[in-house]
């Protein structure tokens, strides 16, 4: 069952998200449902604060690389940065140039409570990053300047109006 994406400002965004205790079948019906719900609004990742739980659970799928993450920790990030463009699901219809490390290696485990080790650079090693920032309640939007930060939610704030203007006439 696909779950309701939190959108830009909820409080929960903000918030720290708990380490996953018990790896269990109720834990695995959710990341189901974090992956269905990732997939239908086709994005490269999700964060289960998106979905308003505040567990350490992260979902990725770009290209070949597709996973689930419980309590994913960064062990290395490389000096070497690459600037992209980013956006986010909690944040639609706007993006930004963001500098990111290019590679890193992330410990964490998966549904059945294994060890994964990644090694991943370029996108996935951005998605990746994206999905962590967010068990911190940390956004794209924070490592812009005020001034490009400021623009940016201006222009996410009218495309939001104009979004519910036009649905509110469909509905009429
Ligand atoms: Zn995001």
């Amino acid at each position: 069952m696909a779950l309701k994406i939190r959108l830009y400002p909820d409080a929960v965004l903000r918030r720290h998200a708990q380490p996953v205790t018990q790896i269990n079948d109720e834990l695995r019906k959710f990341a189901d449902a974090l992956v269905e719900t990732m997939i239908l609004a086709k994005g490269y990742g999700l964060a289960a604060p998106q979905v308003g739980v505040l567990k350490r659970i992260i979902a990725l799928d770009v290209e070949s690389d597709f996973y689930v993450l419980i309590n994913p920790e960064i062990l290395w990030a490389s000096e070497e940065r690459v600037v992209l463009g980013e956006g986010c699901l909690s944040i639609p219809g706007v993006e930004a140039e963001v500098a990111r490390p290019r590679q890193i290696r992330v410990r964490a485990l998966d549904l059945d409570g294994q060890e994964i080790l990644l090694e991943k650079d370029e996108l996935v090693a951005r998605v990746l990053q994206h999905e962590m920032d967010h068990l911190n309640g940390v956004l794209f939007i924070d490592y812009l300047s005020q001034a490009k930060r400021l623009t940016l939610l201006k222009e996410y704030e009218r495309l939001k109006k104009a979004h519910s203007k036009s649905k509110a006439k469909i509905s009429l």
